[in-house]
């Protein structure tokens, strides 16, 4: 397992983040734990913010909340700076209740109800990335009748798909997010929203994958999206001032991922937009949108291993205390992890072994063939980089409850989210009166 951040092994042997022992982390806060380290998540968000003032553009980095959103998470954004990217009422209620500045908030998101995009506009959010025509009427309609202008940047389907480490480059691009670009669609909205009484059209948006290693992809999209600029200025007189162009900058899950650091992927972007916008007056300011860049890496996910089954010859599956529920990832998509024992971090391996979920799924296999010490019940197992895409899809499969999540630095832990109780399970659940055991329907009738 790489030792990302601040991880360490201690003297004792044991897995340390952020100057915190996991073995007592996991004796305090008990496991399953998301153990997330602060200062490695600052890290990237500067990292990010530094390769772009060397570039001398103007520029924001936002970060997509849907990687990992919790109010202390939007804390951290709020204090270095960042835009927030949200896309859901949940997760505006969240950066809200957090006191994020409502006006670093913008607005994703392909089905906004007209609720949610009257709450955004309430509160005053910067922009709405638009995603649809059905949209853009809505934020017209619903702007004008609040007496407002909803600043709006359109989100294009740019035909260039890139995925770990390749990219396509499709015609039509057949997907459920934004105006497509090949058929004329984005530049009718772009025409409609710049035209329209009570919208701001500020710019363009494209997000062409995630966990993207391929860098020639960004620069594909870059000049597809400056491609349209031209086409909207030239024709329609309509000024790119925001061109974002996502998120999806590849993270090291295993030995065979080889990202490049941050500042690649911006100088990569910036130096494209210098070259594919040098015709315009003005450069675009050039937004960003990570989220698994600048969380994945700092997240750790703390198991007690529990029973050991061995089948002869075939495999040794080991189970831990949680599985689907906490990590979603390899049972959703086949996502690789790798681990280690954070209370014997020390000790050469001896075994081969699949790490396998509580849930009754057989999909719910965490890893796979991965060489351990001799396990044994009661060992500490730390799944790394699951910072980002786990907390955020966990659910109550089998109601387990969702583990807690700590912040750690400088030796110190912070419970951010608490460990969901037993009670906490059934709190929404109802017992409509005909079903409740007859001793209560009489009390009830009483
Ligand atoms: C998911 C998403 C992001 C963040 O992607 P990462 O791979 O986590 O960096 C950014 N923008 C949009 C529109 C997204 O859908």
């Amino acid at each position: 397992m790489f030792l990302h951040g601040t991880s360490r092994i201690n003297n004792q042997g044991h897995l340390e983040v952020g100057g915190c022992d996991t073995v007592e982390l996991a004796q305090k806060y008990g496991t399953p734990l998301y153990i997330v380290d602060e200062q490695l998540i600052r890290q990237r968000m500067r990292e990010f913010v530094r390769a772009f003032e060397k570039t001398g553009l103007s520029f924001q980095v936002g970060y997509a909340s849907k990687a990992f959103s919790t109010m202390a998470m939007c804390r951290i954004v709020d204090e270095e700076g960042l835009l927030l990217d949200v896309v859901s009422e949940g997760e505006l209620y969240t950066a809200l209740a957090a006191d994020f500045p409502a006006e670093r908030i913008y607005f994703h998101g392909n089905n906004k109800s007209p609720m949610e995009i009257e709450l955004a506009l309430d509160a005053g959010i910067r922009l709405f990335v638009a995603d649809n025509f059905v949209e853009l009427e809505m934020l017209q309609s619903l702007a004008l009748e609040k007496g407002k202008k909803a600043s709006v940047i359109l989100r294009v389907s740019p035909g260039v798909e890139a995925h770990t480490h390749a990219y396509i480059q499709t015609g039509q691009e057949d997907s459920k997010f934004g105006f497509d670009l090949v058929s004329g669609q984005a530049k009718q909205a772009a025409l409609l929203a710049h035209q329209a009484s009570h919208l701001e059209l500020e710019g363009f948006h494209c997000h062409i994958g995630s966990q993207i290693f391929e860098t020639e992809a960004f620069q594909l999209a870059v000049e597809k999206m400056a491609g349209l600029s031209t086409e909207c200025y030239r024709q329609y007189g309509i000024e790119t001032r925001i061109l974002n162009m996502g998120g999806g900058f590849g993270i090291r899950y295993e030995a065979a991922d080889t990202p490049k650091p941050p500042e690649h992927y911006v100088q990569i972007i910036a130096s494209a937009v210098t070259r594919a916008f040098a015709h315009f007056p003005r450069y675009p300011e050039i937004w960003i949108e990570p989220g698994r860049s600048i969380v994945g890496e700092a997240g750790t996910t703390l198991y007690t291993i529990g029973t050991v089954k061995e089948v002869p010859g075939v495999r040794k599956y080991v189970a831990v205390d949680g599985g689907m529920t906490d990590n979603l990832r390899p049972a959703l998509y086949n996502a690789k992890y790798e681990a280690m024992l954070a209370n014997r971090a020390k000790e050469e391996a001896g075994e081969t072994v699949s790490i396998a979920g509580k849930c009754c799924e057989s999909g719910d296999m965490l890893i796979w063939d991965i060489r351990l010490p001799e396990v044994r019940q009661g060992d500490l197992l730390a799944v790394s980089c699951t910072g980002a895409y786990n907390y955020s899809m966990a659910n109550n499969y089998n109601r387990i409850p969702r583990p807690a999540v700590v912040f750690v630095q400088n030796g110190k832990a912070d419970l951010v989210v608490e460990r969901e109780t037993l009670q906490d399970l059934i709190s929404h659940d109802r017992i409509p009166s005909r079903l409740k055991k007859k001793s209560e329907q009489i009390h009830s009738i009483k």
